[in-house]
Order: structure tokens, then sequence, then C-alpha cells
């Protein structure tokens, strides 16, 4: 399950100057960075911390990372976030829903392009567009995550975290509620991680695992495996005639050829397109899917140029176990990806932060020692909030992704203002306002009718097939 990169990935940012170094004698001494305090609620009984503050690590700094180590550092916690690689630049098509830009309080500036229109392609080329009831400051932003997560973990920096650029291998498990848990990691010298480091070890007392699918944090705590997809993606410079096209507009295609089970997209970035599609169920056909999605787009992005290849897991569910002792996981590393959408970005930042919120109330800002039962209530808050949305997902992927009949319906049923309207006030915010009851009747009884038809259509296809 592993990230590749099959093509050197040219200058589309200017490297950051600054030398991001650290040795255990460079960690901050605690500062009184204490401007981040939660209500705490319950009298606890977790052993007092003396002569020092809570120590705790996030291994990865993806948005999961970044997040948690910003809000642990800035609640009074001694934070340590290590990161194998700071220039890392994860496969992703970094779309991002307008309500994180505010939460996560990002500058305009990281933003490559805001995208407000978007058209849903159907197996048989039926293109839906989508956008027209977007209100006129709303839109989907569209990152380069090399560019968000280093922004995030800075901030984590500049609000007292200590960065590591290591590799982490593995950690030693305490016998008893207080004793630290020993990290092993291979420390680098240079900001892009690789060659050989030098062996390190760091004690701490919490783990935040925030090290994406392939998580050996997860590993260390036999939280048990889940279900992925493997996305695959072809960032492309095209013609500049061509790159108006998708200035502020990005694609979706639907249909069998694309994938059997996920959908194709070309997503504008700041200077070229990400291309690319995803599967669970044929992982192996996964460059013929991508093929298949050049040639949808094909007249679109005529005379481009690939700079970029790369391919990644993405995780289908969560993990059986996501937390043990005082270790929890967080993002891609729990399993936080929204079925359907293939979404990610979002929740791993949200799910970092909550994380990480947990923490630094059980131990009192950092003054107590945590329990299991802190990371607990992360996990518990979390579902509540959150597994409606997954679920409402992952029944919309198993009705509507079955077959080219039921995606044709798919596309049909998105072409109605209602839809598109709800549908984005989901997507952008998060969060599901009660609609209007007629409404959603007349919705309802539309998606019935469009599954008919294309039961009706499949119906056909098979019998003309025979
Ligand atoms: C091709 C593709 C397209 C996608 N498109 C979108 C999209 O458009 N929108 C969206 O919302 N989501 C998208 N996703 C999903 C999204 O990328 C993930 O959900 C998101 O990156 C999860 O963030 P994270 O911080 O949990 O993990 P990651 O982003 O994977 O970050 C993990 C970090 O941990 C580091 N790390 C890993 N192991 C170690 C170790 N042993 N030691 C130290 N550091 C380590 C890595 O270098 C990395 O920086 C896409 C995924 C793929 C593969």
């Amino acid at each position: 399950m592993n990230s590749i990169v099959l093509k050197s990935f040219f200058e589309l940012r200017p490297s950051s100057t600054e030398k991001t170094q650290f040795t255990t004698t460079q960690i901050k001494p605690l500062t009184t960075l204490y401007h981040y305090k939660l209500k705490i609620t319950a009298g606890k009984f977790s052993p007092k911390i003396i002569n020092r503050n809570l120590r705790v690590a996030v291994i990865g700094g993806g948005p999961a990372g970044g997040s948690a180590a910003e809000t642990l550092a800035k609640g009074g916690i001694e934070t340590f976030l290590i990161e194998r690689k700071m220039d890392n630049c994860k496969p992703c098509g970094g779309a991002i829903p307008l309500c994180m830009v505010g939460e996560f309080d990002l500058p305009l500036d990281i933003i490559d392009r805001r995208v407000t229109k978007m058209k849903l392609i159907s197996p048989s080329n039926i293109a839906v567009g989508i956008g027209g009831t977007l209100k006129p400051y709303e839109y989907i932003g569209m990152v380069r995550r090399e560019v968000l997560d280093e922004y995030m973990r800075n901030r984590a920096k500049e609000n007292g975290g200590n960065i590591i650029n290591g590799l982490f291998l593995k950690m030693d498990i305490p016998k008893d509620k207080e004793s630290p848990y020993v990290l092993h990691y291979s420390g680098y010298n240079g900001k892009t991680g690789g060659g050989i480091g030098k062996r390190c070890r760091l004690e701490v007392d919490a783990v935040i695992g925030a090290d994406g699918a392939n998580s050996r944090v997860a590993k260390c705590i036999n939280a048990g495996d889940y279900e992925y997809a493997i996305a695959f993606q072809e960032r492309m410079r095209i013609p500049d005639n061509k790159m108006a096209y998708y200035e502020n507009l990005a694609e979706l295609y639907l249909g069998d050829d694309v994938s059997p089970d996920y959908y194709g997209w070309v997503f504008p970035k700041c200077d070229h397109v990400a291309v690319g599609t995803g599967t669970v169920s044929q992982k192996g056909d996964i460059k013929k899917f991508q093929l298949a999605t050049r040639n949808r787009a094909h007249k679109k992005i005529m005379g481009g140029e690939i700079i970029r290849v790369e391919a990644h897991p993405v995780p289908q569910s969560p993990r059986p176990r996501r937390f043990s002792g005082r270790v929890a996981l967080v993002g891609d590393a729990a399993g936080y990806v929204t079925k359907c959408s293939g979404e990610g970005i979002y929740f791993a930042a949200k799910s970092g932060r909550m994380c990480a919120e947990a923490i630094v109330e059980g131990s009192e800002n950092g003054k107590r020692m945590v329990e299991e039962g802190d990371l607990r209530k992360y996990l518990e808050k979390w579902d509540k909030r959150y597994w409606p949305t997954y679920k409402v997902l992952d029944v919309l992927e198993r009705v509507f992704f079955k077959s080219n009949a039921t995606r044709e319906a798919f596309v049909e049923m998105c072409a109605d203002e209602y839809v598109q309207t709800r549908t984005f006030d989901s997507y952008l915010y998060k969060q599901v306002e009660p609609g209007n009851p007629f409404k959603d009747l007349k919705m309802v009884v539309s998606v019935v009718g469009s599954l008919f038809r294309a039961n009706a259509l499949r119906r056909e296809m098979d019998s003309t097939k025979g």
C-alpha cells in the first residue's frame, strides 16, 4: 500500500529557504503558550505531572498531523511532530470545502483555484452542469498538498510545536498507565528527508497517529486493516487556451470504463490540471481506468504534458480499532475518507483537531496525565457528529455506483436544482440543515423515478447484449 511517484515533479513552487532541522537539544523549552484554554468539565483523578507538561508526539505532518500539533501546542502540551518528508507532495486531488478555509483560518493565497462550476459526466457522456445554485461567495477550494501541508505544519511550529524531520519506525508500549511511550525514528538533517538517518528515540506520554493510509502507528497498536481503494493521478500542464476552460471548473466522469466503483476527475491547479481515477475492486486495472479517464477528457486536455504521475491508497472505512491506551489514530490512519466523494482532507484536519482537543481537555492543559478514556471521548464525539455523513455517502455509493444504468440515474438526479443545493450545502459546510419537507419528498420521488428508469435501461442493455 505504498505511494508511488513515477515521474519527477518540476518546480511548481519555489522551495522554501527555511531550514527545518532538528536535534533533541533544539527542542524548544516550554513557554507559556497557554492561550488555548479549553473548558475543563469533570474533576480528574489522573496523576498531576510535576515540573513539566504533558508530552505528545504526532506522527505525520499532513493535514491531520499539522492541525493536531497546532491544537496541542496552543493548549500547553509539549508537542513533537515527526514528518519523514518536509516537502512531501501527497498524491491528492486537493479539493477542500469552503468551511475548511474559515474553520482552519487558511489564507486565500494558498488556494490555487476557486471552483464554482462542476460538470458531472455520465457513462453516455451526458454532462450536467452544477454550481448554478452557489451563492456569489461560495466555492470549492483547490490546493496543492505540498503547499497546504507545509503551511499547517509551520503554524504548529509558530505556536510552539517542535517539528522533527524523521521517519518514525516503531514504539515501545509502556506496561503501566504512567510510563512513557518510547518512539524510535530515523532523524534526517535535510529538508526533504530520505537518505540514511540517525537513530533517535523520544519519550512521550501520548501519541497521535496521523501517518496516513500506510500508518505504522496503526500497526504498533494492532489497529487492524481496512478496505482501501487505489487512486491514481497525473498532473498535466495543458495549453493556455485549454487551461482557460478549467479556470474555475472541475469535471467528474462516471462509467465502467473509468472505474467500476469510483469516478474519474479533472481538477484545476495553479498552472496545470490533475487528472485521476480510483478503484477498490479492480486495483490491477488502475492504469487502464486512468487511460479511459484521459480519453474521456481527451479534447479538453489534448497537447498536455504529464509532469507528475502519482498513486496512493485511499481508506474505505474506519479501522477496527482507532485507539489503544494513550495512542489514537486520526485522518487516513484512522480511515476517515468518505465513500462516493472520496473526500478526506477536511476530515483529516478536523479529526486531528478534535483528538488534540480531547488531550488538552483531559490533561487540563498539559498538567495531568491523559488516560484511554480521554481519547475515547474524541472518538465518541467524532462518531456522533460524522457517522451519519459517512453512512449517507456509503448508501449513495451502493445505490448509484453499481452499474452504468444507475450512474446515468445519478447524473439525471443531479440536474435537479434542489438536489444541487442540498448536496453543495452538505459538502461545503459539513452540516445538514433541515430542508424543505415538500421539496425533500419531491426529491425522493424523483430519485425513485430515476432508479426505475435506470433499471429499465439496464434490462434493455442486458437483453441487447444477450
Ligand atoms: C489520488 C488521490 C486524490 C485525492 N483527492 C482528494 C480530494 O480532492 N479532496 C479530499 O478531501 N481528499 C482527497 N484525497 C484523500 C486525501 O488525500 C486524504 O484523505 C488526506 O491526505 C488525509 O490526510 P492525513 O493527514 O490523514 O494523511 P496524509 O495526507 O497521508 O499525511 C500523512 C503524512 O505522514 C507522513 N508519514 C507517513 N509515514 C510516516 C512515518 N513513518 N514517519 C514520519 N512521517 C510519516 C507522510 O509523509 C505524510 O506527510 C485523495 C487521495 C488520493 C490518493
